[in-house]
């Protein structure tokens, strides 16, 4: 395995699944049975969830809502997601934790560093839900934060894409995919791979980004052996 501690960055929007809405639990067992393999095979696992499949404060605020409820109603959207990912895991057998960055005990615990550390050593897979815990950040930012804060070895980010490429390869038929590419280059660019905020997170504290396609079984393993799928940032 490439690395012993890894941050996993789920989409909201891919646990739609083909249903179009909410949570399929077609794709959430997919997920879940994935996330299992790593912890059978010894790798700690933190992870944290969007919630754009449930609320987005940005589209909501388009609609009319005010932005800091909105941004509220979205991490709340993020513990929804998290419990469903929690018990599509403890089904399987794999020992979860859910935290939250704002307090809603007994839905979660709150989220502090050393917990989340005394659990990833005790092989519970964490789930840090809730976001940051403040509105006009997102999700990836929350990952950049997390992963950070548990010292995890990459960021894994999930996606319906397989990779960073040069252009959108759904406009631009000539576009090729990146298997690694630099902070710099990824500024200098103009690339979309996470919101600057995170990126830049990642940057300034040496967090490498491992951008693959979650939603092919199987994909999350090979990243972890050191396949060439995805794209490394680093
Ligand atoms: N959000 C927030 N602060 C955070 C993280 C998330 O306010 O630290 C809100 C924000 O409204 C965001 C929503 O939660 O739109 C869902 O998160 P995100 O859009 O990142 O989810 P994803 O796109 O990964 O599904």
């Amino acid at each position: 395995m490439q690395y012993k501690r890894i941050l996993l960055k789920l989409s909201g929007e891919s646990l739609m699944g083909e249903q179009g809405h909410g949570i399929d639990s077609a794709r959430l067992n997919d997920y879940a049975e994935q996330i299992s393999e790593l912890v059978k095979a010894g790798v700690q696992v933190a992870i944290v969830i969007g919630g754009g499949n449930i609320f987005r404060g940005l589209s909501g605020a388009a609609q009319g809502f005010d932005r800091y409820k909105g941004d509220q109603m979205g991490m709340l959207a993020t513990v929804i997601n998290s419990l469903a990912l929690a018990s599509a895991l403890d089904a399987m057998g794999t020992r979860t934790r859910v935290m939250t960055s704002i307090r809603m005990e007994p839905v979660g615990e709150l989220y502090a560093q050393p917990k989340a550390l005394d659990a990833l050593n005790n092989g519970e897979v964490v789930i840090i839900s809730g976001g940051t815990g403040n509105p006009y950040f997102t999700t990836d930012t929350a990952s950049a934060l997390r992963g950070i804060e548990v010292k995890a070895d990459v960021m894994l980010k999930g996606t319906r894409v397989d990779g960073v490429y040069t252009a959108d390869p759904e406009k631009d038929p000539s576009a090729t995919r990146f298997d690694t590419i630099s902070f710099d280059e990824v500024y200098s660019r103009g690339l979309k791979v996470m919101d600057l905020t995170a990126t830049t997170m990642c940057k300034e504290n040496s967090l490498p980004i491992m951008v693959f396609n979650m939603d092919v079984k199987g994909n999350l393993m090979k990243v972890m052996n050191g396949e060439k799928i995805g794209t490394l940032v680093k």
